[in-house]
């Protein structure tokens, strides 16, 4: 599909580094969002679920081989391993949406904006940012998922991951919820009224 027809949704990528608050952003942004004008893409996953996490609304959770059927079958928009378990944006849903007129929102890691980027260039790049290391720190050892030694890994993939940046179209310190959701909002409206790419 031509991601430049201008009746089409838009697509807006919004990643980061893991803990800075992508899933809470992405959260507020859809809570009070009309579905027939803004939908979350929900990916699928070979992580098992986390407590609390329903099949089919936070993940698709998938077996290793049903992933990879997936790759085969060219099914997903883009792929990516992220700390040991693979992650994918179901493609077909993806463009359906985008289609109808829906604006689709990708809450995925770097690499993966990274690969969305090569293919979809005309998508919405936004990086969220924690407002220091010690507070991202602070975050990913709240959740009281990850071990130590997991914790360290993610701090230091952080620091690389920043690196990145350039690459977005905009940057979001999450440090003030309200006010990071209220950004990206602004943002949307934004491209909303843009009347070119460049
Ligand atoms: P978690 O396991 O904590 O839910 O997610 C780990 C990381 O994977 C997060 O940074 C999250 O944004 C990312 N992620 C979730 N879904 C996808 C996806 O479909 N593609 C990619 N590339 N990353 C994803």
């Amino acid at each position: 599909m031509d991601l430049y027809d201008q009746h089409s949704g838009k697509l807006f990528i919004i990643s980061g580094p893991s803990g800075a608050g992508k899933g809470t952003i992405c959260k507020g942004l859809l809570e009070d969002c009309d579905p027939d004008r803004m939908s979350l893409s929900i990916s699928m996953t070979t992580r098992q679920p986390r407590k609390g996490e329903i099949d089919g609304e936070s993940y698709y959770f998938a077996t290793k081989e049903k992933f990879q059927a997936t790759i085969e079958e060219d099914g997903f928009l883009e792929h990516a391993e992220v700390y040991g378990n693979c992650y994918g944006t179901p493609k077909a849903k993806v463009l359906e949406k985008l289609q109808q007129g829906i604006d689709v929102v990708l809450e995925i890691d770097i690499q993966g904006a990274l690969n969305v980027k090569n293919a979809y260039p005309n998508g919405i790049f936004i990086f969220i940012l924690p407002p220091s290391m010690a507070e991202l720190r602070k975050r990913i050892t709240g959740r009281g998922t990850d071990s130590r030694e997991a914790i360290n890994m993610r701090l230091s993939q952080t620091l690389k991951e920043i690196s990145y940046i350039d690459k977005y179209d905009y940057v979001v310190v999450n440090g003030e919820l309200s006010e990071a959701v209220d950004r990206v909002k602004a943002i949307v409206t934004a491209e909303h009224s843009r009347v070119s790419k460049n």
